[in-house]
């Protein structure tokens, strides 16, 4: 069999890996500048010697690589690329007495008949995405095998240690007003401060195994309470989002967590909106607190809109307030009108059923204002606002100061 492909036009059809870093400015936040410049060497290096001289990476962004694998075009071969890339990518690197490891996502694609190199880089994109949104280092375009992880077996006992010692913290990320640039509130997202590993531990490296665990209900219950504790300190309307993975509706009652959670703090309901991830049609049961918890007068966000596979009906019957257009919709809608017809799609069919709209990965100015222009209500992204520890999120947000973004950028654009 052929290792080599080649277009009518004769040039060399490669297969292209994208890889993300994930949480770099949070890394240059807790390294300081030089340490992260190795932390960043280290990864070039790892990724130079993994590769052969044929193959050519470029650096493209902070946080994105693109790599041309030449004279790969047979899936078993990739996958033994890939198997290599993320071995090297997965041993911990010494930075200076700190013991971290480097947090990544790697999309890989091959040539198919009648594409172009473009096609396939762009097919490589799309993979490294939806290995990021779910919480795998490695996806291959098309494979249905698309997992790479190796499941560590010491990761959930030491997560149940981690949730007594109040190791868990969230981040908070704004949400701003589309129309008037206002902050609105935030969403918590949680982080992992490792005293051992002496690190920030992202959710992409132990969620999943979280929410196939029992400890997926303590660990929502924990962070329900620490948002809410949060945002009563915080002035009216502004609302906290806290996620909710379906299986703890469907495993656990939340309802008496919630309105007692809420009890305690005196936190109006409706300044606690939770984000429930659409990944496939709810049980009844599940269905059912979400309309308890809605009586309540809590918030119910529909995350990832359009990732998953329910019906229109089913949006139509779901007790629900707000949905949040996927950042992989967001993102693509600068350079693709059927991105951004979906995006369009989805704001117009929220609103007929009488739904806030969020758009999520908000990373530029212009689709800031192509958001706007279009009737989102609600923008969140890295445009706005990164998630941050909560004193940071309350100086940059709250009291006016961004740490990362130039004063008033944001208003400049969109007024
Ligand atoms: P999500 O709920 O869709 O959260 C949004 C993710 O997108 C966050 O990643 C956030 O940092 C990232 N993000 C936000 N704006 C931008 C942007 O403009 N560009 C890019 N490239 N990314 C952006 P994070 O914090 O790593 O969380 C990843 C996922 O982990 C979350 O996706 C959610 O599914 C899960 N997760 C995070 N915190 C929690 C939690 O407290 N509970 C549960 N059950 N899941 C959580
Ligand atoms: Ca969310
Ligand atoms: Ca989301």
């Amino acid at each position: 069999m052929s290792t080599s492909s080649k277009t009518a036009a004769g040039a060399n059809l490669h297969t292209y890996a994208v890889i993300r870093l994930a949480n770099l400015d949070e890394l240059v936040y807790s390294l300081g500048e030089q340490c992260f410049d190795l932390y960043l060497e280290e990864f070039e290096y790892r990724l130079a010697k993994t590769l052969r001289p044929i193959d050519k990476f470029t650096k493209i962004a902070a946080d994105k690589y693109h790599v041309a694998l030449n004279k790969v075009s047979q899936h078993s071969l990739v996958e033994l690329a890939a198997a290599k890339l993320i071995r090297e990518l997965e041993q911990p690197v010494d930075i200076i007495g700190d013991r971290l490891k480097f947090s990544f996502s790697v999309g890989f694609a091959l040539p198919r008949e009648n594409c172009s190199n473009k096609d396939t880089l762009r097919a490589a994109e799309s993979a490294s995405k939806e290995a990021r949104r779910r919480h795998k280092p490695c996806l291959i375009a098309g494979s249905e095998d698309a997992a790479f992880s190796r499941p560590d077996p010491h990761l959930l006992p030491r997560f149940e240690q981690a949730l007594e010692r109040g190791e868990l913290v969230l981040y908070y990320q704004a949400k701003v007003d589309a129309a008037y640039n206002r902050l609105v509130g935030a969403e918590g997202l949680v982080r992992w401060h490792h005293p051992e590993e002496n690190r920030v531990i992202p959710p992409g490296e132990f969620i999943e195994a979280v929410e196939n665990s029992d400890l997926i209900k303590p660990m929502t219950e924990y962070l329900i309470r620490a948002g809410i504790a949060r945002c009563v300190e915080w002035a009216p309307p502004l609302t906290i989002s806290i996620n909710v993975p379906p299986v703890v509706l469907e495993t656990s009652d939340i309802l008496p967590v919630v309105g007692d959670a809420l009890g305690f703090y005196d936190l109006e309901a409706s300044r606690l909106i939770l984000e429930v991830t659409e990944r496939g049609e709810l049980p009844k049961p599940a269905l059912q607190q979400l309309e308890a918890l809605r009586e309540l007068g809590t918030k119910i966000s529909i995350d990832d809109f359009g990732t998953g596979q329910c019906s229109l009906s089913y949006f139509r019957d779901l007790p629900a307030d707000q949905v949040k257009i996927d950042s992989s919709f967001v993102m693509a809608m600068n350079a693709s009108h059927k991105d951004r017809s979906i995006v369009r799609g989805c704001i117009d069919l929220a609103h007929h059923c009488q739904m806030q709209v969020v758009a999520e990965g908000v990373e530029d100015g212009q689709t800031a204002a192509d958001l706007k222009d279009m009737g989102c209500d609600i923008l969140q992204g890295y445009w706005i606002g990164k998630p941050l520890p909560f004193e940071e999120f309350e100086r940059a947000h709250l009291l006016g100061q961004s740490a990362e973004q130039e004063p008033n950028m944001f208003a400049s654009l969109l007024n």
